[in-house]
């Protein structure tokens, strides 16, 4: 019999595969009372699952290929490191010398304990390493509860062809997935605007999430189909479902032959006006497909991926040879580095932050206060500036103040970079993201100080429409098209036109071709996505003109408490102009 769920299609694209079920959630670990004379057979069972565990990591550690753009290697190795160290191996084997408990409770015991020593430090980064000790111990207790499904990262599987279906998966955890060959994936938690579903839209992974009911519905290895355009999972397919669903991945292939076919051609409307299309990009390794694609440069390059999967953050010489290597793959088109945005859900070890970690202490936030990593990043992007049109982006700016503090850091690093006999380019433009309604709404502030905006429309609906990105209980409310969060766009646009600096929108918002016209109509002209959505951007630019679209956008605008604005949107998209 067929099955199927619905969820949030997140990255369009349909596979055929093995369902892989990743077990997610706490463990639950109980206490029972081992008797004197089972003690030694105890620890014997302890060491024997710290062992396996052992083992479970080197097998992970051979399948890393060579060519990751992460530093995963390094994080594995983290992990063996802390399967040999006393506390988490001599101390448990002691507590249940001790409280005569099994070897689940002794870790447990021995985790809170050490958890609690990571929790009081002051630093946040060595804070994050609190969930190593998470992992490790996880995988211990998995062996010992023999839940741990051997083959879940490990040799025997052959991750090719498979689907993986999770409770969730972070970023970190994403970016391994196109490394192991996985086909496809739907998790259960998560939104549309998160990092991991962003992460699927670029590596071009058929992707879907808040799937309610996968660990109770599919089972591990049964065939099942994704669409990630329509958000469904079907399971017991029979063959016509199948035929429908291969034809499906045809058209698929047939719409993207066409599209290739625009690769080319310059972005320009009906009438000649050029947009300039951007690509986003994660990794340095992404700017190989950017370079085919033809865009007008990286308009957004999100740093924070090199600093994840990792042990230890990349250091300044790391950073800049990153960075000069994506510049010269540019070829003198323009690079966009945005500073670190860490915290809320791209931790370095991927795990997510505190629940409501979005209004926390992230981004720009997180750099001004840990200056001992933020002005490594600054040397850095100052020192790759002498190799290329760089552009510094500063993201979640929320008041003039912070954009002043970073003003000044800049300025001290040049100095300190000029002392050094170091080049750099002195007048590398610098720019803010705006994604805090509180900065929309003083956006000219921001300008005055600038050499151009951005606006980031994944924050800024998240935090105008009080959703957060990530809740899929709450992904209904998420609206592009709200009233506010277009007036808040139009006031940002409108403030770099009076300052006459460029206004960019790097937010998932302008690499989906529904919006495209609207944001021209509004006076958006520097549209950055990620590269698989610039084709499609760029074909709806051909067919528009701008001097057309301007009153109509301004008349939807000025009436938007009709509620019309979808269907305003609609007849925009159908005009033929
Ligand atoms: C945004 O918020 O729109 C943005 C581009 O930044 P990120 O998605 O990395 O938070
Ligand atoms: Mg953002």
């Amino acid at each position: 019999m067929s099955l199927a769920l619905s969820g949030i299609g997140v990255s369009r694209g349909v596979a055929i595969g093995k369902a892989h079920i990743i077990l997610r959630g706490s463990i639950e670990v109980l206490e029972s009372a081992i008797p004197a004379h089972l003690i030694e057979d105890e620890i014997t069972r302890f060491l024997g699952a710290v062992d396996s565990a052992r083992q479970q990591l080197q097998a992970i550690q051979k399948r890393i290929p060579a060519n990751t753009g992460v530093d995963i290697a390094s994080f594995i190795e983290t992990h063996l490191l802390m399967l040999d160290d006393a506390t988490l191996v001599t101390t448990p084997v002691d507590l249940i010398r001790e409280h005569h408990c099994n070897a689940e409770w002794a870790l447990k015991l021995q985790r809170d304990a050490v958890v609690s020593v990571f929790e009081r430090m002051d630093d946040a980064y060595l804070r994050t390493r609190r969930d190593d000790i998470d992992h490790v111990i996880n995988r211990i207790q998995r062996v010992l509860l023999d839940s741990y499904q051997a083959d879940e990262h490990g040799e025997n599987i052959a991750m090719d062809n498979t689907i993986i279906l999770a409770y969730d998966l972070t970023p970190a955890e994403t970016v391994m997935l196109e490394h192991q060959g996985v086909k496809a994936f739907a998790t259960e938690c998560g939104g549309p605007l998160s990092h991991t579903a962003i992460l699927a839209r670029s590596m071009q992974i058929p992707a879907m999430v808040g799937t309610h009911g996968l660990q109770r519905y599919i089972h591990d290895g049964e065939t099942v189909i994704l669409d990630g355009l329509q958000g469904v999972l079907i399971a017991g397919a029979d063959e016509q479902t199948l035929d429908y669903y291969r034809e499906q991945q045809q058209k698929e292939l047939q719409r993207q032959v066409e599209l290739d076919r625009l690769v080319e051609t310059p972005a320009v409307t009906r009438y000649g006006t050029t947009v300039r299309l951007m690509a986003n990009i994660e990794l340095p390794e992404d700017i190989d497909a950017v370079s085919r694609t033809n865009a007008n440069g990286v308009g957004l390059y999100r740093t924070e991926f090199l600093f994840m999967n990792r042990p230890e953050p990349p250091d300044e010489e790391e950073q800049y040879d990153c960075y000069v290597s994506v510049i010269e793959a540019l070829k003198g088109k323009p690079l966009t580095i945005r500073t670190l945005d860490m915290g809320a859900d791209k931790q370095p070890d991927g795990n997510t932050g505190c629940s409501n970690s979005a209004l926390g202490l992230r981004a720009i936030r997180l750099c001004l206060k840990n200056r001992s990593q933020f002005t490594p990043q600054l040397r850095a992007i100052l020192r790759a500036s002498a190799h290329g049109p760089v552009r510094l982006m500063v993201p979640m700016l929320s008041n003039t103040s912070e954009l002043q503090q970073v003003l000044a850091l800049i300025n001290d690093t040049k100095i300190a970079l000029q002392r050094e006999s170091l080049a750099f380019a002195p007048d590398v433009q610098i720019g803010g993201m705006i994604e805090v309604p509180a900065a929309a709404l003083t956006a000219a502030d921001f300008a005055s100080h600038l050499d151009f905006l951005s606006i980031g429309t994944n924050d800024l609906i998240q935090y105008t429409l009080a959703i957060d990105r990530l809740d899929d209980e709450v992904n209904y409310l998420y609206d592009p098209l709200h009233p506010a969060v277009l007036r808040l766009i139009k006031i940002t646009i409108d403030a770099g036109k009076a300052a006459g600096i460029p206004v960019a929108m790097c937010g998932e918002m302008a690499g989906d071709p529904h919006y495209t016209r609207l944001l021209l109509g509004m006076g958006l002209s520097e549209f950055s996505m990620h590269h698989t959505a610039l084709s499609e951007v760029k074909n709806v630019i051909h067919s528009s003109s701008i001097a057309a679209l301007i009153p109509l956008v301004q008349e939807l605008l000025d009436n938007t408490c009709a509620g019309r604005i979808p269907e305003q949107v609609e007849l925009l998209n159908q005009n033929s102009f």
